[in-house]
């Protein structure tokens, strides 16, 4: 199957198509990419493909990522910004909305923890929460696709919500979503940190 990872030649990078590898999908799936070609050219998914080309090249290596969303944004035409986030980033939640609505953005922001459903609605057991034996409101990033698919979102940030949540909030989604950041306790939200310093993070990974 494909293995990307493990290529090494990296010919479609470089244009070389006399050295696909055996299990390349360049190779092995050739009318696939003629499929994906063919979604382009619808002109919703055409116009973000665009413009993300536009701001990678247009701020290489110097915008923030905040300052990304905000240029991908302007260029798809995108005004209203819907921005999910996790309660244990709920102080960068608030600046990121201010940098946005600084930006002439309208900003409909929802937590994770909306709605205060307990865990033990989705069959979780007292042992398995976090701090068992307190009420622990469960994070419901279905809930929070929905409010922001009901407010009209243009494109929904992710600021933040755990492995899986983001999954689901992503499957529920009507407008497309970028990440902001993606939730890492142990590193500062920093997941690469970890890949990084494998010698350090050793134990941590397994
Ligand atoms: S598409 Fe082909 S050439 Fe490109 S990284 Fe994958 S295996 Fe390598």
């Amino acid at each position: 199957m494909f293995d990307c990872a493990k290529c090494g030649v990296y010919a479609c990078y470089k244009n070389e198509r006399g050295k696909l590898p055996q299990n390349c999908p360049m190779r092995t799936c050739p009318d696939l990419f003629e499929e994906a070609a063919a979604i382009y050219q619808q002109e919703d998914m055409g116009k973000l493909a665009v413009c993300s080309a536009r701001v990678e090249a247009g701020g290489y290596g110097v915008w923030p990522r905040v300052r990304e969303v905000m240029e991908f944004s302007k260029l798809c035409g995108f005004n209203k910004l819907g921005l999910a986030f996790c309660v244990g980033l709920r102080r960068e939640a608030l600046e990121v909305a201010k940098i946005f609505e600084n930006s002439d953005f309208t900003v409909i922001s929802v937590m994770c923890k909306t709605g205060s459903r307990p865990k033990e609605e989705l069959g979780i057991k007292d042992e398995e929460k976090v701090r068992p034996g307190q009420f622990e409101a469960m994070c419901n990033p279905i809930a929070q696709a929905l409010l922001l698919n009901k407010a009209n979102t243009d494109l929904n940030v992710l600021l933040g919500l755990c492995v899986g949540h983001d999954s689901l909030l992503i499957k529920h989604s009507n407008a497309p979503v970028t990440v902001l950041a993606a939730k890492d306790r142990a590193t500062g939200h920093n997941p690469l940190a970890a890949v990084y310093a494998t010698h350090y993070f050793q134990k941590k990974l397994k």
